[in-house]
């Protein structure tokens, strides 16, 4: 089927094989044990040349490809995706995603084209222009607020795995505030293990920090807006990662089939 070769939030551009459905499968089974590890693993495996660094340093170059240990969040994320656009050329952007209305009883598929805007539905965040300077040089961003200048670096992907092991397998419902307390490095005048009480402390500026955040990270929108075709009632919903997304079904159906039918032959002709 042929590499792909594209381009990353960060500004990274690396090219991805295209995997096969048993080595997609495996990682959804690997991803059992450790979602963050198996897909790592998984886009160490898919990722053959790295084109253009971005705003890495050199470090994240290995055996050639990349070292997806050390990269941002927003391009894991974002490499998710691709890999499933590559494995299932010229199809792979298309997911048809199995959905339960959060508002009646109906099931329903709600197709998501996971290409980026506007070919697809798939908002991407680019690392602004300054950030990316920044993290190049290998300088944090920088915010003042509450009259405190604060140094954060974007979100990384050893935050995320960190955020997993604090995790134990359940939801975390302060998540964003923990990200925060990850990705800031230095708040002036707070000692470090009084950050998160900082963050706490501040009240209604909290979400203002967090957008200030926000804007200097990169990544994609996995959050989207769907409609209910019995209640017609929208809400927001999470692109899910599961099985469907690593195999899809149409795929898996037509392969049983044919064994099925290959079955078949066999039975007939003996
Ligand atoms: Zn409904």
């Amino acid at each position: 089927m042929g590499n792909q070769t594209f381009k990353f939030p960060s500004g990274m551009v690396a090219e991805l094989r295209a995997r096969s459905i048993a080595e997609m499968k495996s990682t959804l089974q690997a991803m059992v044990a450790s979602q963050h590890e198996g897909i790592e693993k998984a886009l160490t495996d898919a990722t053959v040349r790295l084109v253009d660094p971005g705003p890495y340093p050199d470090g994240i170059e290995k055996n050639g490809a990349v070292d997806w240990s050390q990269t941002l969040e927003g391009d894991r994320i974002a490499g998710m995706v691709n890999m499933r656009i590559a494995a299932y050329r010229p199809k792979g952007h298309e997911y048809p995603m199995q959905l339960q209305c959060k508002h009646c009883p109906e099931s329903f598929i709600w197709d998501v084209d996971l290409r980026p805007e506007p070919d697809g539905d798939v908002l991407v965040y680019d690392l602004a222009p300054d950030a990316a300077e920044r993290f190049q040089n290998g300088e944090p961003s920088e915010y003042t607020i509450d009259g405190k200048l604060v140094k954060f670096l974007p979100l990384m992907a050893k935050h995320s795995l960190l955020l997993e092991k604090m995790s134990k397998g359940k939801a975390l419902p302060d998540v964003d505030e923990l990200s925060m307390v990850l990705r800031i490095i230095e708040v002036e005048g707070v000692e470090k293990d009084m950050i998160r009480r900082w963050i706490d402390s501040l009240g209604l500026l909290q979400q203002k920090l967090s957008l200030a955040m926000a804007e200097a990270d990169c990544g994609i929108e996995t959050t989207i807006e769907v409609y209910c075709p019995k209640c017609m009632k929208r809400y927001e919903t999470e692109l899910p990662f599961g099985a469907d997304f690593w195999v899809p079904q149409s795929l898996a159906r037509s392969r049983r089939e044919k064994k099925l039918a290959e079955v078949r032959r066999g039975q007939s002709t003996d």
